[in-house]
């Protein structure tokens, strides 16, 4: 006989890891228990040694799908006595090391139950089982248990205490089982709390078929729902939120619905039935039956599936595809709580649908593009976040990076793993600072992380550094784009110095200039500035980013040769901007004020936006860059720019584009021409300034990070053109290119700088 204590470590709870060992223990003969403990599954076996071993092998090769080991060790043990083999109750002392699995959509197999008209769950919305349901978005703390979630309230009846005492059922420890009579409930109401009478679901499905937008409750927060296909309730949303411009999610019935409206490859079929369901960045079809008004001038719709049972049940009765937005109100954080939803967002719907389960962290739907046939995040946050990214090498200290000031992530750096926030959003209100806060006590509560050293962006003004600041914890700062290439090395768990190409908006550099065109010479340590585009005026600052006609200024000022008066009778045949805004203009370029030098690309992308005529302001951030992208095509035809290796750092002078760009316009050619060049030339600049600096340091690799690289045009020819040249581009895989990847970066590098120290 042989006695082991097997420990598991890993997602292994709230997934039918307990069930499956009792199974695998009765069937090879193994006597014991099994139990949740902080740190994951403790196993206590006794059997005969051949029964012994293909235990401990069938608990590795026959896992549950949900379920992933991280690691798994065997120790032999003193004798001890058991007559059968049980699953005994969760023990809550120790350091918390557990890793729940995040949230996981309804399965084929729940799904089925609720559309079986014989089934006691019939029509039932808040059906789930171990293998799918709620997670993060009802736990209080660990280990995950029914008493530590939102479901606590909720007594279990006969038969679902039966169920989930059966270690033969799919809901055998299913923490939040319930069913219609002993479950949360769905409740109807209208603006002023007044309860419709009727089914929900189907009241709710007639009225968004009639045109009403409807604030749903779902997983991590509401959703404002309203027919996609319907240019008056699409723009009537808008107005109401407003929100103009920013592209809407659509949720679609099913596969098919949103092949018949997008090209759909396997690959992005595959992501979009994923559990996790993801909203999925599409090329849209011509005659697709979304309103042009869902993502105004965009190439590319985001899709998704139904991923909660009332989901299901409403795209089951509803006749047309549905915008799902983030029930929030402009710029701040997405509602979760009933009175807090009816409080807020009655100017915006007609309708909600609540129910009495709570959601105890908020969580936006998260988004992905495809590069190369796989993921390309872009905003992380159901279905992924918090569950840790390893990386390496371990970190020594417990590491809390407050990340960058928009699209908000914050990530705590503990050993090789790296809990990596839900998307927050933009810390700029009071509302954000709390969802922050709220997310950050979650994440130390649930990991037991006890951070020791704080790290913030170098900009002074921003949010998330005076947070850092007043954190109590010794801090330290990280240059914006140096995390954006930490993140990508830490992403691509590379080791030593890369190239990388920093490539985005804007970012604090530390000379006092606007960075976003950077070549970078970079380990997690340390990187010198190799290169970086050449340096316009910004009049107005950030301003500038929603007034990109000032963008264009800024560049005419530099093609005239510095002439104030040329350049503002060229902005007048561009554009018509009152006299006033140019004055304003004119003094902050002739006297600097307010007026930073940038060598951002992302607005190079804005400023030829603006000049070939598709905007001269933007309504948010990257939205005429965006629109840029959408007209290009496939081109070889480029304009000329010029790699001055007679400075240090070497400035690639972008002048000779814009004179390109320019006379192009003046002599009408077709904007989506123009792009198409701009695209190549871009890319060409990056993949010889590359080969420059390859040449010159003797690296071969090369990370590409920041948010320009969401340009999918963009990064499918700067990555061929590098590894066409013998270079090997890195892509982000696993946190996004833009700035909600930044707190990983600014973690890895704060992580290597204090084990050096
Ligand atoms: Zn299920
Ligand atoms: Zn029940
Ligand atoms: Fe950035």
């Amino acid at each position: 006989m042989r006695y082991v204590r097997i420990e598991v470590k890993g997602i292994v709870q709230g997934v039918g890891f307990r069930p499956f060992i009792y199974r695998l223990a009765t069937k090879h003969k193994i006597l014991g228990r099994v139990s949740n403990n902080t740190r994951g599954v403790e196993i206590l076996a006794c059997g005969k040694d051949s029964d012994m071993n293909g235990f401990i092998d069938a608990i590795k090769s026959k896992a549950p799908p949900q379920a992933l080991i991280e690691e798994l060790s065997v120790g032999e043990i003193d004798p001890f006595h058991a007559s059968s083999f049980e699953i005994a109750s969760s023990r809550t002392d120790g350091e918390k090391e557990v890793l729940i699995s995040p949230d996981l959509a309804t399965c084929t197999k729940c799904v089925s139950e609720i559309f079986d008209s014989s089934n006691r769950r019939y029509r039932y919305p808040f059906t789930n089982c171990t293998n799918c349901g709620p997670r993060f978005t009802i736990i209080k703390d660990t280990p995950y248990d029914r008493p530590n979630t939102s479901m606590a309230k909720f007594k279990m009846c006969a038969d679902c205490e039966r169920e989930y005492n059966d270690p033969a059922d799919r809901r055998f420890h299913a923490q939040p089982n319930a069913c219609p009579s002993c479950g949360p409930h769905l409740l109807l109401v209208d603006r002023e709390g007044r309860i419709i009478e009727g089914d929900p679901i189907t009241m709710t499905a007639n009225l968004l078929d009639s045109g009403k937008i409807v604030a749903i409750k779902g997983l991590g927060g509401f959703h404002l729902a309203c027919d996609a296909s319907s240019r008056e309730v699409v723009a009537e949303l808008r107005g109401r939120k407003q929100r103009f411009g920013k592209p809407f999610a659509v949720m679609v019935r099913d596969i098919g619905e949103a092949k018949r409206c997008c090209k759909v490859s396997p690959e992005a079929e595959e992501i979009l039935n994923s559990p996790r369901r993801p909203i999925v960045l599409l090329p849209e079809k011509e005659g697709s039956i979304f309103s042009k008004e869902v993502a105004p001038g965009l190439s590319h719709q985001g899709v998704f599936l139904p991923y909660t049972p009332v989901h299901h049940l409403i795209m089951k009765e509803v006749s047309v595809p549905l915008v799902m937005t983030s029930g929030n109100v402009s710029s701040e954080p997405i509602c979760i709580d009933n009175d807090e939803a009816i409080e807020r967002l009655s100017g915006i719907a007609d309708f909600f649908l609540l129910h009495n389960r709570d959601i105890l962290v908020r969580y936006d739907d998260s988004v992905v593009h495809l590069f190369k046939g796989k993921e390309y995040p872009v905003r992380r946050a159901r279905g992924y976040a918090p569950y840790p990214l390893r990386v390496q090498p371990p970190s020594k200290k417990t590491i809390l990076a407050f990340g960058p000031e928009l699209k908000n992530t914050f990530c705590i750096l503990r050993g090789e793993q790296a809990f990596l926030s839900q998307h927050i959003g933009d810390m700029e209100t009071a509302y954000e600072l709390e969802h922050f806060e709220e997310a950050l006590a979650s994440i130390k509560r649930l990991f037991s992380l006890e951070p020791e050293i704080a790290v913030h962006d170098l900009h002074p003004d921003y949010l998330t550094t005076q947070l850092a600041r007043e954190s109590g914890l010794p801090c330290v700062g990280v240059q914006h784009h140096h995390a954006h290439i930490a993140s990508c090395i830490a992403d691509n768990l590379l080791e030593g110095e890369v190239l990388g190409v920093a490539w985005d908006g804007t970012g604090y550099g530390d000379d006092g200039t606007i960075w976003g065109g950077e070549f970078l010479k970079a380990n997690l340590s340390s990187f010198e500035r190799l290169a970086h585009l050449y340096t316009y005026p910004m009049p107005g600052g950030d301003a500038a980013i929603f007034r990109i006609y000032r963008i264009v200024a800024g560049v005419l000022f530099e093609l005239s040769g510095r002439d104030l008066e040329k350049t503002a009778g060229l902005l007048n045949r561009l554009f018509r901007i009152d006299e006033k805004e140019i004055e304003a203009i004119n003094f902050q370029i002739s006297s600097g004020f307010n007026c930073p030098l940038s060598s951002s690309s992302g607005r190079a992308f804005d400023a030829v936006a603006a000049l070939v005529g598709l905007r001269s302001e933007a309504v948010y951030d990257g939205q005429a860059a965006c629109e840029l992208e959408a007209i290009s095509f496939d081109c070889r035809e480029y304009y000329n720019f010029e790699i001055d290796d007679s400075k240090e750092p070497f400035v690639v002078d972008t002048r000779p584009i814009f004179d390109g760009v320019l006379s192009d316009v003046f002599n009408s050619v077709d904007a989506g021409e123009i792009s198409s060049r701009f695209h190549e030339t871009m890319a060409r600049l990056i993949i010889e300034t590359c080969l420059k600096l390859a040449e010159d340091t003797g690296l071969k690799r090369v990370a590409l990070s920041g948010g320009v690289f969401q340009n999918i045009r963009l990064l499918t020819r700067v990555f061929e053109g590098l590894e066409e040249k013998g270079l090997k581009p890195y892509v982000h895989r696993r946190v996004p290119a833009n700035d909600g990847g930044i707190s990983l970066g600014q973690a890895m590098v704060a992580a290597s700088i204090s084990s050096c120290e």
